[in-house]
């Protein structure tokens, strides 16, 4: 099964009956959580998300994906009904409420928050309340052996959203870019897809962000390539810098992929899964490289370490600077 085909399927999709989904503010059963046809998350991708990871119990770098929430809302001008400290208190509910907030379990956590219910025709100004709500669950976006093996990735034919057209730094809910090249992935049978931006810079890939190695130094594009502004690939950075691998940001063409020693893509899902074939050619040997193999067990150790008193979210962020 090259690239992970079709393992996904035969999974039972329906929702665990149990589960418990953070509605506006109250703790509700999935059956009842329901949203509007009439909502404009639904009819125009109008709205934005996150999605983050509790390991042992403890929300991995709350305060940084609260924050890429709340721009995200402010670049498309949608007023989350919330406060930053609800929005945060909500992250613990829910997880308290599937019983997820425990020193042994983790949990994937998808927030979202929705332009709300409207008139049919795009304007904002003909909605009224946004809709936010909070789900936990489990993701496992590669298949469990691309993390030992490597996966194979091909470059995608479609560009990626241009930053003055659908800027990739907003994380809204509208993801068909994404999601035409992530098929094509699916088409040639392999994990995933990177995009170019117009410009013919490597941008990311479908869902993560991109790193390679050459000669020993970490690469990875900025964020002007049109990116996710990852937080993986954020605390990534940190990491090698710490480790004393130099990382850089800088503008990747296609050769460059071709010509690395590694590839690597990060991403709260997906965490950090090392590529080993990009459009059928192998990257370095073929095999996962060293300082992929670093990272991985590098960022495991940092995940289900205790978080260190300053990485508390204390007054930082939007609480400090109101929106
Ligand atoms: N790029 C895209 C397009 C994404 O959707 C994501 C998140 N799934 C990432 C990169 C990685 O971002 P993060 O590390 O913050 O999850």
């Amino acid at each position: 099964m090259v690239g992970g085909g079709n393992w996904y399927t035969g999974e039972n999709y329906d929702p665990d009956p149990n589960l418990k989904i953070w509605l506006d503010g109250k703790i509700i059963p999935v059956q009842e959580a329901r949203i509007s046809v009439f909502d404009h998350g639904l009819l125009y991708g109008d709205g934005v998300f996150e999605g983050i990871r509790s390991y042992n119990g403890r929300v991995f770098e709350r305060d940084a994906h609260l924050r890429r929430l709340f721009h995200s809302a402010k670049a498309i001008q949608l007023e989350i009904p919330f406060t930053y400290d609800e929005v945060d208190r909500s992250l613990d509910q829910t997880l308290e409420a599937n019983g997820l907030l425990h020193p042994e379990r983790d949990a994937y956590i998808r927030l979202v928050v929705t332009r709300g219910v409207g008139v049919l025709g795009i304007s904002p100004r003909r909605t009224w309340k946004p809709k936010m709500y909070v789900i936990t669950a489990t993701i496992q976006m590669y298949a469990p052996e691309m993390y030992e093996k490597g996966m194979p990735v091909i470059v995608s034919s479609f560009t990626r959203n241009h930053n003055n057209a659908m800027p990739p730094r907003i994380k809204s809910l509208n993801y068909l870019n994404n999601i035409l090249a992530k098929m094509e992935a699916h088409d040639a049978n392999v994990g995933e897809a990177i995009m170019l931006n117009h410009l013919g810079h490597v941008a990311e890939a479908t869902g993560d962000n991109l790193f390679i190695v050459r000669d020993g130094q970490l690469q990875t594009p900025p964020t002007s390539a049109g990116i996710l502004e990852g937080i993986t690939r954020a605390t990534v950075i940190r990491l090698a810098r710490e480790a004393g691998i130099e990382a850089v940001e800088k503008d990747l063409v296609r050769m460059d992929l071709y010509a690395a020693d590694e590839c690597f893509l990060t991403g709260t899902g997906a965490q950090i899964v090392p590529v080993t074939s990009i459009d059928r050619r192998p990257v370095g040997r073929g095999t996962v490289g060293p300082v992929a193999k670093f990272m991985m067990q590098a960022y495991e150790q940092l995940v289900r370490s205790a978080p260190k008193k300053e990485e508390v979210p204390t007054e930082r962020g939007l609480r400090a600077q109101p929106a």
